[in-house]
């Protein structure tokens, strides 16, 4: 058995991170480290896919469930305009293998693709 991920522990309330919104089969926090004004990640309640490119494959209806619910969450936590990153693998600075999107947002004035 491996360990449950940090947000998986998270949502099951066994380390402190308010969850901000949530529907059935997502929720979100915001970043602990942010990176904007708005720094918010949206995350699969399954940690079964490691990065976007297995959510992609394994389960597409949920990741365009993920875009809509980053789309309602940009729009309420900020002005509506946001960056949707995802990384892929720790060469491109992932450190949490329970796939997760990042939204920023609020005050973006470069044109820097990192989160
Ligand atoms: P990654 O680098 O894998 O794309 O993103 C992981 C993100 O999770 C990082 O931006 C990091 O700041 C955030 N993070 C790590 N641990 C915690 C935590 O305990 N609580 C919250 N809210 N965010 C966390």
């Amino acid at each position: 058995m491996t360990e449950p991920s940090i947000f998986t522990r998270i949502l099951g309330g066994d380390i402190p991170g308010e969850i901000i919104a949530e529907t059935d089969r997502l929720f979100a926090i915001r970043d602990i480290a942010p990176q904007a004004p708005v720094h918010l990640l949206v995350i699969p309640k399954t940690e079964q896919y490691r990065d976007v490119t297995e959510l992609a494959a394994g389960d597409p209806a949920l990741l365009a469930e993920l875009t809509a619910f980053a789309k309602d969450l940009a729009a309420e936590h900020s002005d509506g305009d946001f960056r949707l990153i995802f990384n892929i693998g720790a060469n491109a600075g992932q450190t949490v293998f329970h796939v997760h999107a990042h939204i920023l947002a609020g005050g973006l004035t470069e044109k820097s693709v990192g989160a």
